[in-house]
């Protein structure tokens, strides 16, 4: 009974530890650089690792000066981004190109290669394939549709808020291409081209296209949603310090409105997963087309999240494994104890058996003696009743005789001499 889960687990375990390897092993290919390999190593010596080691590690990415997020086919237009941006730090001019930055916006476009990616870059100079619609999402709140994993995030982060007795109100989640589409004309007819491109994404461009974004309030929205209002709010100061820990990142801040083309959006916040929304929250850096220029474009940190995501599932695995390995233990020593008892009982059982065999025997030969002594009393005193008959019926008519023959010699005697 124990060999089929015993063989289904092995069999899991080789299952997950063959994709973890291939992971490892087309990532360790894939980028000859030390720190990264030294980053690999590390995750896989020290399973235990947290976030603050995490980032640590990835430090010397960006700050050793070794520029690990150089590509050479970007050269030329990095020496040109810095001729016209002098001041700016040579790791940013990087990030920036890495991600189209120093192009016009909507000119070059990019369509994103990995549309379902918690990760996806989706802006001015990136965009969806025109009918992409991510195959994962649930409605989480009357008709409002998110992907899967920022759902939960979202249903936390809420009433996390109201514990706080802060509010959180959805106004806008998941937006097709074609609703996009409605959303943006209707922006240009009423504000004008140049001020709509400010205020709305082309369609394709959106990140409500991707599935992870959400437009909230602290109340339920009247007028216009582009009210200053929402960050002079406890909800918003609330998000800034908190929301990465749901896996959230505020997408358009008021610094860098220039970079990201929008005018600043505080209620516009986009889940990228925990782990990288928490790398950025430590790292300091508030642009998401920063971090992606630096950490992302190249792969490293997509592929070091989800090696951990398979360590993980390893380590979950084994913890499985280890239970289920305990409770077989548990059942089996629990058989062991029923088998003893079984045992004594059927000893016990056998015992009492016996007892009462010996006691049958005991009772059987008592009964036997008792009848032999009442037999032996009954033949004396059979004996002397035979006695005292045989007295009463010979001895007492021979004596009787006797007793008549003496008193006729005795009476002849007489007789014969009168
Ligand atoms: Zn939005």
């Amino acid at each position: 009974m124990f060999k089929k889960p015993m063989i289904s687990i092995f069999i899991a375990f080789i299952i997950l530890s063959t994709v973890g390897s291939i992971t490892i092993a087309s990532a360790i290919d894939s980028d000859e650089n030390d720190v990264y390999l030294l980053c690999v190593y590390d995750i896989l010596s020290e399973l235990e690792i947290d976030l603050s080691e995490y980032v640590a590690l990835l430090k010397p990415l960006s700050h050793t000066g070794e520029y690990q997020h150089f590509l050479s086919e970007n050269a030329t237009r990095y020496q040109a981004f810095q001729a016209i941006n002098p001041r700016m730090p040579r790791d940013l001019v990087l990030a920036y190109v890495n991600v189209n930055l120093d192009k016009e916006f909507y000119t070059d476009i990019l369509e994103v290669a990995n549309p379902g990616s918690l990760y996806v870059l989706v802006n001015k100079h990136h965009g969806f394939p025109r009918n992409w619609i991510p195959d994962d999402l649930v409605i989480i709140e009357s008709w409002r549709r998110i992907r899967k994993d920022a759902a939960f995030n979202i249903l936390m982060m809420k009433s996390d808020m109201e514990e706080a007795e802060l509010s959180m109100h959805l106004v806008s989640t998941f937006r097709s291409f074609g609703s996009q589409s409605g959303i943006f004309s209707n922006g240009v007819a009423q504000f004008g081209r140049t001020r709509a491109e400010t205020m709305y994404a082309r369609p394709g461009h959106s990140e409500h296209q991707a599935g992870l974004a959400i437009d909230l309030l602290h109340s339920p929205p009247r007028g216009a949603l582009r009210s200053a209002q929402f960050q002079d709010t406890d909800e918003f100061e609330w998000l800034l310090n908190n929301a990465y820990k749901y896996g959230f990142i505020l997408r358009y801040p008021e610094e860098y409105v220039d970079i990201h083309g929008y005018i600043f959006e505080p209620w516009h916040w986009r889940y990228i997963g925990i782990e990288i929304a928490t790398v950025m929250f430590n790292e300091g850096i508030s642009l998401y087309e920063e971090f992606y220029g630096r950490y992302l474009v190249s792969g490293v940190l997509e592929n070091a999240v989800d090696i951990i995501n398979t360590i993980r599932e390893l380590e979950l695995l084994a913890i499985f494994e280890a239970e289920e390995i305990e409770r077989l233990q548990i059942e089996a020593d629990a058989e062991a104890v029923a088998q003893r008892l079984a045992e004594a009982e059927a000893l016990a059982i056998r015992e009492a058996e016996e007892a009462e065999r010996l006691a049958a025997i005991e009772l059987f030969q008592t009964t036997m003696m008792n009848n032999t002594e009442q037999n032996n009393i009954n033949t004396s005193e059979f004996d002397n009743e035979t006695k005292l008959n045989v007295f009463i019926v010979i001895i007492i008519p021979l004596l009787l005789l006797g007793l008549c023959i003496v008193s006729v010699k005795v009476a002849t005697v007489i007789v014969s001499r009168m």
